[in-house]
């Protein structure tokens, strides 16, 4: 089996393997290692959360030019229009490349929140659309009109008929003594009574948070009519739930949603023109063939919403309706990649040098010895069962106090080690026995980040990120890993899973560093990432490409010192620093020359972050600016 960490899976053509490095597919195909060195040189510890503009481009690219192909292929008369949901990633380092590098698209912006929305009215270009979705008061309805007078093409999507109530007074309130009405463009979410499947299924059906039943919608252009507004109702959305893993769903949702344009239409619906079918375009997050998350390609899905839209229209005799998509986790997924340093593996305990034998040591103890350095291929199952059976009865003769502590630690180790031994003279066999096995010896990487900041996912919904080594690729790893966070809760952990096997390396922190890659974590895990153990966004940086194919860091943001991060929770930092330094200056253990030594390193820790050091790092501490 070749070792590519599932990279054919997940990777799309991002990263290539190149002996020992993963290197980035693109322009002068720097190596990630290189590029972390780099960036550690400059005196950075702990995870490094990297962003890379043009995979947010590629996937921008790829989305306007599949339903271009399949508006060209069906001879679609609608438009397509794309927005960026801001929920999924609303960090500034990634909405201004993303701004940025989408321009010849008009692609907008869809917002949430008031606080999306002010964003959104600040970043989106005046041409492109940008959409307001979710729960609203009469202030967030303001803002929406105030986005209408500057002009914006904005259209906000009513979620319940009292909305639409507080819409009208708002717009009457707005246009009082106005000659020429201002309204934003008004859009319906419907409540659909097909679902989505999968973790985020909640958004669609029938006992979804969201939308308009069908008596709702028809009384809803009632009133949009009875205020004279019916022609700037323009839009039917749906949102059938994120990440969705099959494409079956969302073609019923597109007839049910097709079917009810087609029938607002017809009722007079002079005004609707366009169908916004909201996001879930799936994410490949799999390292491994058998437990993929996704049966359909992009192409399919264009072709699926282009296909069906025709048809109900067709068959309806309405226009063909203008297609908008907000999917958020595919166009953000893959620019982040999330570097984090080992600092610890836990099992090596288990090494030859840790063997205390003795001159005569108990018989079993002797044998497992033998066995441990006669192993080999072909008597390794026989030797292995052995050792297991020898390892049984000399935990039983501890127990009987027939052999000591040492006799037993020696056991442990042996029997560790011909495990291994076996395992990966075995490794063609891929036996049920061997997966049990592993699991048995696998070895704990302790990794300077924290799950429930940087991957909250795997903590809320068990979800997969690919992760691989970015050194030593051209060496075979062999130790079945799970991966531990630093934070003191034990379910900051990504367990080994002997059916989706991770393997490591086995290495030795002190002699080199290691680091390990956690790839698409650009979609959610940013904003949804808490600071359990106040434990803060990591450092980001942006890399992107000059002419000459050469990579640049730019955008550098650091993660918060500890003083920032206690500023957050609203304690009085001042204080705390004034009570730091009278206990220091009253100390009665130090004399002067100590006491200013050890404000020093104190000040100097206070503007560090949570993240650990290495050994090596702590005794040479870089002196970064306080922010
Ligand atoms: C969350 C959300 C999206 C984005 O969904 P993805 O699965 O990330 O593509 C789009 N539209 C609406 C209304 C949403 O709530």
């Amino acid at each position: 089996m070749k070792q590519n960490f599932g990279i054919d899976i997940w990777g799309d053509d991002n990263f290539i393997i190149d002996n020992d490095d993963i290197r980035i597919n693109h322009a002068c195909k720097p190596a990630l290692l290189e590029i972390t060195e780099d960036i550690r040189s400059q005196g950075y510890r702990g995870p490094i959360l990297l962003r890379f503009p043009h995979l947010i481009k590629k996937q921008i690219d790829k989305l306007f030019a599949v339903f271009k192909e399949a508006q060209h292929e069906f001879e679609y008369k609608g438009k397509f229009h794309a927005l960026f949901p801001l929920k999924v990633n609303q960090y500034p380092n990634f909405i201004n490349h993303l701004i940025k590098v989408s321009q010849e698209y008009q692609y907008g912006l869809e917002a949430g929140s008031k606080a999306e929305l002010i964003i959104a009215m600040a970043k989106t270009p005046l041409t492109a659309p940008l959409t307001v979705n979710g729960f609203k008061d009469k202030e967030m309805i303001a803002l929406i009109f105030i986005a209408a007078m500057c002009g914006h093409n904005i259209t906000v999507t009513i979620e319940g008929l009292t909305e639409l109530e507080a819409i009208m007074d708002v717009y009457h309130e707005f246009n009082k003594g106005r000659s020429k009405p201002v309204s934003p463009d008004i859009g319906m979410r419907v409540r659909l009574h097909s679902s989505g499947i999968g973790s985020w299924a909640k958004s669609g059906g029938y006992g979804s948070k969201f939308g308009l039943t069908s008596t709702e919608l028809l009384e809803a252009y009632d009133i949009l009519s009875k205020h004279g507004l019916a022609d700037r109702f323009t839009m039917i959305h749906f949102h059938i739930g994120s990440q969705m893993s099959e494409i079956n769903p969302l073609k019923k949702a597109l007839r049910e949603a097709g079917n009810i344009y087609a029938g607002l239409k017809q009722r007079g619906a002079q005004g609707l023109k366009a169908i916004n079918i909201g996001g879930g375009l799936a994410v490949e997050y799999s390292q491994h063939s058998s437990s993929q998350d996704r049966n359909y390609s992009l192409k399919e899905f264009a072709n699926d919403v282009v296909f069906l839209m025709q048809e109900i229209a067709r068959s309806k005799g309405v226009d063909e309706p203008d297609i908008y998509t907000e999917s958020g986790r595919y166009i953000a997924a893959s620019h982040a990649v999330l570097i984090a340093p080992v600092l610890e593996l836990f099992s090596q305990e288990y090494h030859e040098n840790g063997l205390r034998l003795k001159e005569v040591n108990p018989p079993l103890v002797q044998e497992l010895y033998e066995l441990y350095k006669t192993i080999k291929r072909s008597n390794a199952k026989e030797y292995l069962h052995d050792a297991l059976d020898h390892m049984e009865s000399l935990l039983t003769l501890f127990d009987l106090g027939y052999i000591d502590l040492e006799d037993r630690s020696n056991t442990e180790i042996l029997v560790n080690l011909i495990i291994k031994r076996a395992i990966i003279l075995l490794k063609d066999e891929d036996t049920n026995e061997l997966k049990r096995l592993e699991s048995r010896i696998q070895e704990r990487y302790l990794v300077n980040f924290s799950i429930f900041q940087s991957l909250p996912d795997v903590w809320g919904l068990g979800q997969n990120f690919p992760v691989m080594p970015i050194s030593k690729l051209s060496q075979k790893a062999t130790h079945p890993a799970s991966i531990w966070d630093i934070t003191c809760d034990s379910d900051g952990e990504i367990a080994f899973d002997a059916s989706l096997p991770l393997r490591l390396h086995d290495i030795s922190v002190e002699d080199e560093e290691y680091f390990l890659a956690f790839f698409l974590t650009g979609a959610y895990q940013e904003v949804l990432g808490m600071q359990h153990n106040l434990f803060t966004h990591p450092t980001e940086i942006v890399v992107t490409f000059d002419e000459s194919g050469k990579y640049r860091l730019q955008d550098t943001i650091d993660a918060q010192n500890l003083m920032d991060v206690l500023d957050d929770l609203d304690y009085d930092t001042d204080e705390i620093d004034r009570r730091l330094k009278k206990m220091i200056v009253d100390s009665k253990l130090m004399d002067d020359m100590q006491k200013q030594d050890i404000l020093g390193k104190l000040y100097l820790y206070l503007s560090e972050n949570s993240y650990l050091k290495t050994i090596q790092a702590i005794i040479t501490p870089k002196i970064k600016g306080h922010k």
